[in-house]
């Protein structure tokens, strides 16, 4: 426990950098806003007008010029958008411009920091991306944005899920962009399988400036976005899950399957029944792998997936609700498989199944900008871990008025029940003395069951749940009013402002509440975090219980004993929750690394797909070339009599085509091969090297086979005599979403665990 302590503390000092050395610019820029405080704006404006090309240099040290560039900025916003930058919000932009991550606190005003920082990027020949957590932050911040680098003749533009393609040409050549983070990556994938070059947004990725930078770059970088298209299910596969799906309906629970927490597994009984159904002998033979994650899927969809909790149905279609945002999430959909098991469970097969085009993460994307940076409240607390995957240096920004908010340390309760009627009581008694009061929960379920529970004590509180996502900003805006109490989940509305009330200042500020601890101290504080905004008052407190499954592993029994309210005071406890934490951040993190090494497997494949696409976008004669070496010379001759002019045209768009499919085919066979990977540690075997093996040899004639295909078509128009048909590609049918692993962890880990010890004796035996 010792070693682990130290270990952990040297972790959490890596990654931390401290900007004292900016201090002396940051006063330089305040020297110049006072010089010129009483010229014209206008009149300051060439003096920093840099070229618009932009020159590569090392490192990110901010120059002279960008000390008065800088400070232009300032004055602009001061004079456009009624905001005189603070000095931290100056420093904060230093950070930024000279390549680190800022901790600033919730309400210190990182939007403008942001706009400061972008602003001289521009000024300096860059090209700025604000990648923002959704289309409301984005068109907010962007806004101004506007105010404040129009008048700097800087263009600017905002992105959003509803921006048609040429919106998106038009916006990406703007100086600086204001975007969705996940915007970004289908642009990016959509560019990938366009058939002309005139229908590529072409964004550059140069500097990106992520918001709430933590949440995004780890918590939600290795989850894939998607670009999809419908096409025809296959009618055999579809028959065998609609069998299973018929079949687990009829099981018992207890006797063919059981259930564990969040998940289910058959029994051998509820196996003989499978194999019966499918007329097969052994299911768990390695010939059956397909049949037997089919089986344990459509186990899933129907005993471990509820609806109205984990997904609705709206429209015919599923819309999942996610855990940490706790409400409907559009455009989010659970691997593959598990997607159509529920759908079929839920009688919703339409014949249709979904062909994946590409899929990215932001991981990914992140990393290909020149220069990635971020802001966020809970970034130091990151800091070892955006070290580790981004190599950021992290630094803290001091908060400009002295943090006033009181928080308590967690109260942790024998029982969930105890720890709920404690919370409760916290929460009236801030209630009848009018504190607002934030409530966060940890997940739908559980924010509507709170709701329930105050409401016997005649509390009604504002829910954030899963049925009215698009009131999401409003209800946390209004959250500072006096008295009111709003619950929501843990990642709901951050980035919205709440502003307090007078009445509610008096009162004590806003209290947040927070029902069982997260799986980090760093989500903690991000909760913790929306009280004490600017030297307001407030408070924060945790409710935990010994039930939490952060607690699944146990306390020391000697730690285990509560007092007559049931609460557990003895010394030990604090630093063993938070040595819990610790372990579930390092399992997480275990997760990511692992979903990494496979990512990027798929990521280099990718890359060089791309080179060749590039090539024959850029140069159709690449194209010909290479099409017509795979004919006979009286068939290529043939071939180039009958498409006359349109014969480069023709060969690259038939070869792009042909890549794009045999791209698309590449990706399903790695998603499948990535679900049975996991047996071969079964068989001793590291499935990381094996996947590594299978992927390369079933890429290595990826190209090549694009390219036969290609030439054969062109075979087949000379027999025929006739031009082949040009493919068009509606964007408007292809579809994006997340892919979102279900809450009790990714379908191959549960495959696993399912198959477990029966595949070790099928294989041994
Ligand atoms: P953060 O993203 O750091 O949580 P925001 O950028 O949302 O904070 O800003 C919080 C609040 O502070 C907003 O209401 C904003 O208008 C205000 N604000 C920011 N900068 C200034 C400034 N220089 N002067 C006055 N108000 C400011
Ligand atoms: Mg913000």
């Amino acid at each position: 426990m010792a070693l682990t302590g130290a270990f952990n503390l040297l972790r959490s000092r890596r990654g931390r950098a401290s900007l004292s050395g900016l201090a002396t610019q940051r006063d330089a820029v305040l020297r110049v806003v006072e010089r010129d405080r009483d010229r014209p704006l206008a009149s300051l404006v060439p003096q920093v007008s840099l070229p618009p090309t932009r020159k590569k240099k090392k490192g990110n040290a901010v120059k002279k010029s960008e000390v008065e560039a800088l400070a232009v900025l300032c004055r602009s916003a001061s004079e456009h958008a009624g905001f005189e930058p603070f000095a931290e919000q100056i420093l904060a932009a230093l950070g930024l411009l000279n390549g680190f991550c800022v901790d600033m606190a919730t309400g210190e005003g990182k939007t403008l920091a942001a706009v400061l920082a972008a602003g001289t990027y521009a000024l300096n020949g860059r090209r700025v991306h604000v990648l923002c957590p959704n289309d409301y932050l984005a068109t907010r911040d962007h806004q101004l944005a506007a105010e404040i680098l129009t008048p700097l003749e800087i263009s600017s533009a905002v992105v959003t899920e509803a921006s048609t393609t040429a919106e998106r040409q038009q916006a990406y050549r703007q100086h600086v962009v204001h975007l969705p983070v996940h915007e970004i990556t289908y642009d990016l994938m959509r560019d990938n399988l366009v058939l002309s070059a005139d229908d590529e947004t072409a964004p550059r990725l140069d500097v990106a400036i992520v918001d709430e930078v933590d949440a995004v770059l780890l918590d939600e970088a290795t989850q894939p976005l998607v670009i999809a298209r419908t096409s025809r299910s296959d009618d055999d596969h579809d028959r065998v899950e609609l069998a299973l799906a018929r079949l687990v309906q009829e099981l018992v629970p207890g006797k063919d399957f059981v259930t564990g927490g969040d998940s289910a597994s058959f029994t051998d009984a509820g196996t003989a029944r499978v194999e019966q159904e499918l007329g097969i002998d052994n299911l768990f033979d390695p010939d059956h792998v397909e049949l037997a994650t089919a089986a344990n899927l459509a186990l899933h969809a129907d005993r471990a997936l509820t609806r109205d909790v984990d997904y609705v149905i709206e429209n015919d279609q599923i819309q999942l609700i996610s855990a940490t945002r706790g409400r409907v999430v559009h455009r989010q959909r659970w691997p593959e498989g598990l997607h159509r098991a529920v759908q079929i469970a839920e009688g919703l097969l339409d014949g249709s199944s979904v062909e994946i085009l590409d899929q990215l993460t932001i991981q990914e994307v992140a990393k290909r900008y020149d220069t990635c940076i971020g802001m966020s409240g809970s970034a130091s607390l990151a800091a070892a871990d955006l070290h580790e995957r981004y190599q950021l240096l992290t630094a803290r920004i001091p908060q400009r008025r002295e943090l006033r908010r009181i928080d308590d340390p967690v109260e942790l309760y024998v029982t969930a029940a105890l720890r709920d009627a404690a919370a409760v009581e916290r929460v009236a008694e801030a209630h009848r003395a009018g504190q607002p009061v934030l409530i966060g929960t940890q997940s739908v379920v559980q924010s509507e069951s709170f709701a329930a529970l105050l409401s016997e004590h005649g509390i009604d509180a504002g829910v954030l749940n899963a049925k009215n996502p698009e009131d999401e900003a409003s209800v946390i805006a209004e959250a500072g009013q006096a008295g009111r109490v709003t619950i929501s989940t843990q990642m709901a509305g951050r980035g919205t402002d709440i502003v307090l009330t007078e009445d509610a200042r008096e009162a004590g500020g806003l209290l947040v509440v927070a029902i069982e601890c997260y799986p980090s101290p760093r989500l903690d504080a991000q909760l913790r975090g929306r009280s004490g905004r600017q030297g307001d008052p407030g408070s924060s407190v945790v409710f935990a219980s010994l039930e939490d499954p952060l607690f699944a592993g146990g306390l020391p029994a000697d730690e285990r004993d509560g007092d007559e309210e049931g609460r557990v005071t003895s010394a030990g406890v604090l630093a063993a929750v938070e040595q819990h934490q610790r372990m579930a951040e390092g399992r997480l993190l275990t997760q990511h690394e692992h979903a990494w090494a496979f990512t990027r497997v798929i990521s280099e494949h990718r890359s060089t797909v791309l080179t060749s696409r590039r090539h024959l976008l850029a140069e159709p004669a690449a194209a010909t070339r290479e099409l017509l070496r795979h004919l006979e010379s009286e068939e290529a001759d043939a071939v180039a009599t009958l498409l006359g002019d349109d014969l480069d045209q023709m060969c690259a768009h038939l070869a792009l085509v042909e890549i794009d499919d045999a791209w698309s085919l590449h990706l399903a066979h790695l998603t499948a091969l990535r679900e049975g990977i996991h047996l071969r540690r079964l068989a001793r075997l590291s499935p990381l090297a094996e996947f590594d093996r299978e992927a390369r040899a079933g890429f290595e004639m990826l190209l090549l086979r694009a390219a036969t295909a290609a030439a054969d078509r062109l075979a087949e128009a000379v027999r025929n005599n006739e031009i082949p048909p040009v493919v068009s590609r509606d964007p408007g049918a292809l579809w994006a979403y997340r892919v979102m692993d279900p809450n009790w962890g990714s379908p191959e880990d549960k495959f696993l665990q399912f198959v477990g010890e029966r595949l070790r004796a099928a294989i041994t035996g």
